[in-house]
């Protein structure tokens, strides 16, 4: 279970990781992209810090909707819409919650998952976010009734399985899909820094 306190506080933690690896994400892509994925999550999680206190006594769908606008409009790129959706997706599906649940939490990752895919008119297997994504999600979905921790760690070694799979794709969306088969080989930043913020809540849950 989760309250708005501890999802302000699982924010902050997924500031403070993007943070961290801010250059890592920029250099991944770098390769295929432009370099600049690790600063455009970096700017968009640190506005998102800014407005935490301002959210304290706000409910769960208010906060995460906040977060979405505010990474839609400071993110930039292709990741900032995609992520921005993602956040007022799984708003959505949490409303007229006080609290969230694992079950909960795996519905609003499938509604967030649903708002990526016609927001980036893209679906698994091109080298995207989606590739940690839904993997996650069916990992979730396939330990339910498991304790929390259980089903949030088979969520995040799926994840960090899909991230490596990312390697072997051709990428067709976003810049990399420039690359055309020169993408073979590379790592989704997407893939990964949604890795990351899956990893927090992982984390917390251990
Ligand atoms: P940009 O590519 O505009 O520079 P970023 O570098 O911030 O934006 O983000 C790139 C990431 O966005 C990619 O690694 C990929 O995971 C994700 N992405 C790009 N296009 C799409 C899309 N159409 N659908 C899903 N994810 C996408
Ligand atoms: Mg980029």
């Amino acid at each position: 279970m989760a309250s708005t306190a501890q999802v302000i506080k699982l924010l902050e933690d997924m500031s403070a990781i993007i943070q961290e690896n801010k250059d890592f994400l920029t250099q991944l892509d770098m390769p295929i992209g432009d370099s600049d994925h690790g600063i455009n999550m970096a700017r968009g999680f640190q506005a998102v810090t800014e407005k935490l206190p301002a959210l304290a006594d706000k409910d769960i769908p208010t906060v995460l909707k906040t977060v979405g606008m505010t990474l839609v409009s400071t993110v930039g790129g292709a990741s900032g819409p995609l992520y921005g959706t993602a956040f007022m997706k799984a708003a959505v599906a949490a409303a007229g919650k006080s609290e969230v649940n694992i079950d909960d939490f795996i519905a609003m990752l499938s509604a967030a998952i649903e708002g990526v895919k016609l927001r980036g008119k893209a679906t698994t297997g091109e080298q995207t976010m989606l590739d940690a994504m839904v993997p996650a999600l069916e990992a979730m979905e396939g330990a339910k009734g498991a304790p929390a921790g259980d089903v949030l760690a088979a969520g995040l070694a799926a994840a960090q399985e899909g991230v490596e799979k990312t390697k072997d794709m051709i990428a067709t969306k976003g810049r990399a899909s420039y690359l055309g088969e020169r993408s073979l080989g590379h790592q989704d930043p997407g893939a990964t820094s949604f890795t990351l913020l899956l990893s927090v809540i992982a984390k917390a849950y251990a």
